[in-house]
């Protein structure tokens, strides 16, 4: 556990290595937006993100992380959203199909170009290295 910047409120906050990246009261914070975007479109399925947000009072913006994140789909039609790379209006994710399928082929030359030059881990130096050590024995407690 380490002292992280809420990514959300700023906040200082005890950070769990593999946790969220923002503080536990914007969790509950985030927590309670979602519920209230979800219950809205259990009623209004076909509610565009601007209209979400009018009726849930939760940022658009923050409608549109969770889109990115992939816990909510737009409507086709709902322009609010674009593919990062070329910037056509995508329901869901970060990428239209088609990007997406290119960088997962990119990814995977990156990840054969990672298996060629694997770096080697000098064993003896992580030993001797006092911030290793440290970790370790903050470890053990
Ligand atoms: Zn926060
Ligand atoms: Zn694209």
């Amino acid at each position: 556990m380490s002292l992280a910047n809420c990514s959300r409120c700023g906040k200082v906050f005890s950070h769990v290595t593999g946790g969220r990246d923002i503080c536990p009261a914007c969790i509950k914070e985030e927590d309670d937006n979602y519920l209230k975007i979800f219950h809205y479109l259990s009623t209004r399925p076909s509610a565009t993100a601007q209209e979400i947000a009018q009726a849930t009072e939760v940022d658009v913006k923050e409608i549109y992380r969770y889109v990115r994140e992939n816990r909510l789909r737009l409507v086709q039609g709902d322009t609010g959203l674009q593919c990062e790379s070329c910037g056509i209006p995508i329901t869901q994710g970060k990428l239209c199909d088609n990007c997406a399928k290119i960088l997962s082929a990119e990814i995977k030359i990156d990840i054969e170009k990672f298996k060629q030059n694997k770096p080697k881990i000098a064993t003896n130096d992580l030993i001797r290295d006092p911030k290793y050590l440290k970790d370790r024995r903050g470890k053990g407690n």
